[in-house]
């Protein structure tokens, strides 16, 4: 088992129980955190289902922290995956968490994570928001003047210096990412070059900037795009740290690292951004001496350790194409359905596990997989050589770790909200 590098399962490859992640397949079964599937279902006691692997989750960070070097710290942004046990879990992982809204910032507090090491990112936060972050003690990620004199007045009617950092929104842009939040015109960050002006305000209102924050994108495998995105915020931070006279003690590079999802998608390789950063060290101790250099990522952390489980509801023939109806769908998993981002529908990875073990060679058919929703957007797998599948049997949606269900449309159709389990 290599979670580094885990296959997308093939809809082609014959058993698909073959079909390889970074779950391990024993026996014809699937396991998650060692328990077989069925077991899992029997356990948790209701489908749909979303299931988190604990030790797929502590084998990713493991690898990175093999593959970057040991001065870069990692955060995991909590917006990826929310659900408040797998955060406990990734609290004694990494070395701090990156949070979006006064939500989270409640989750983050709840576990052993000291608030020093928590930061607040996010375009239009609100005072509430602000004064709770104060209050706490984490490092805010400035992303306008509202927000920097927000910050200040906050700070001095309560009496705490803010733990201000400030988030750029370079010129530059990531290239071949899946979502890009920086370069151009964006509603993230401020303008790179309406940074000094803004650092000079704050230094005259008392409050001293500690870091510099710089997020590009999201759900890149493109590393010479991911390292070239990485020298050109370290040249940027160097320059205005220069130029405004910071003692910067934090310096954030965002993340941007993706995984794969569809049939082409090859699996970043680490060690190659690793050694770049590397490169780079000596040059920013000797720029930024004070420094810490923090990656923050989501979905690279858990996305590859969750998969998303439903029963099949009844098997149904359209004119000569058969469907899977299923009792789950975009309204836990708007990701897998198309709809969360992709400009064109592909399947995720998908596989069958039948209720019961069978004997002999298991038959093959190509299907649609759909939810219960009365929409025909409510597709999880369309047009997928799978395993015969019969009502009772599982259908699993790999990759499913990250924007599952907290980026679904839960209260759609009013159907009950998935379960989710950490194993
Ligand atoms: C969403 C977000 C992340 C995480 O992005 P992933 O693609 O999940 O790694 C990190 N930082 C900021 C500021 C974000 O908004």
């Amino acid at each position: 088992m290599n979670p580094a590098a885990p296959t997308i399962p093939d809809a082609t490859a014959k058993p698909a129980h073959a079909a390889r992640s970074g779950f391990p397949v024993e026996k014809g079964m699937l396991r998650i955190g060692d328990v077989p599937l069925t077991r899992l279902a029997q356990r948790v006691g209701s489908t749909p289902f979303y299931a988190y692997d604990r030790a797929l989750l502590s084998a990713r960070v493991a690898h990175l922290r093999a593959l970057l070097p040991r001065e870069i710290e990692l955060h995991y942004s909590i917006k990826a995956n929310p659900m408040p046990a797998l955060v406990q879990w990734m609290a004694q992982l990494v070395d701090g968490f990156d949070v979006a809204s006064g939500g989270e910032l409640t989750t983050a507090l709840d576990t052993p994570m000291p608030a020093r090491h928590i930061t607040f990112a996010g375009p239009g936060k609100s005072a509430a928001e602000l004064r709770r972050a104060v209050a706490a003690g984490i490092l805010v990620h400035v992303e306008s003047a509202r927000e920097a004199d927000a910050v200040a007045a906050i700070g001095a009617e309560l009496d705490i210096a803010p733990r201000v950092s400030l988030r750029l929104n370079p010129a530059f842009e990531l290239k071949s990412s899946g979502m890009r939040m920086g370069g151009g015109a964006k509603p993230f960050g401020v303008d790179a070059e309406s940074a000094p002006a803004l650092l000079e305000a704050l230094a005259a209102k008392g409050v001293q900037v500690q870091g510099l924050q710089i997020f590009c994108g999201s759900q890149s495998l493109d590393g010479a795009a991911i390292m070239d995105a990485q020298s050109r915020s370290f040249e940027l931070a160097m320059t205005l740290a220069r130029e405004a006279s910071l003692d910067l003690h934090c310096l954030n590079i965002g993340g941007a690292f993706g995984i794969p999802y569809f049939p082409g998608d090859r699996a970043l390789d680490i060690a190659p951004i690793g050694e770049h950063l590397r490169q780079w060290l000596p040059r920013l101790r000797e720029a930024l001496p004070a420094a810490r250099v923090v990656m923050e990522l989501g979905r690279y952390l858990v996305g590859e350790a969750g998969i998303y489980v439903a029963r099949v509801v009844e098997r149904k023939v359209s004119r000569g194409q058969v469907f899977l109806v299923v009792d789950g769908g975009l309204h836990h998993h708007l990701a897998a359905s198309g709809n969360f981002g992709q400009v064109l529908r592909k399947n995720y990875p998908v596989t069958v596990v039948p209720q019961q073990p069978r004997a002999g060679e298991i038959e093959h058919e190509v299907v649609t997989v759909v939810g219960p929703l009365c929409t025909p957007l409510d597709v999880l797998a369309a047009q997928m050589r799978l395993p015969r599948a019969e009502p009772g049997d599982f259908v699993v949606v790999f990759q499913s770790g990250a924007y599952g269900l907290s980026a679904s449309p839960v209260a759609f159709l009013g159907h009950p909200s998935p379960a989710e389990v950490l194993v």
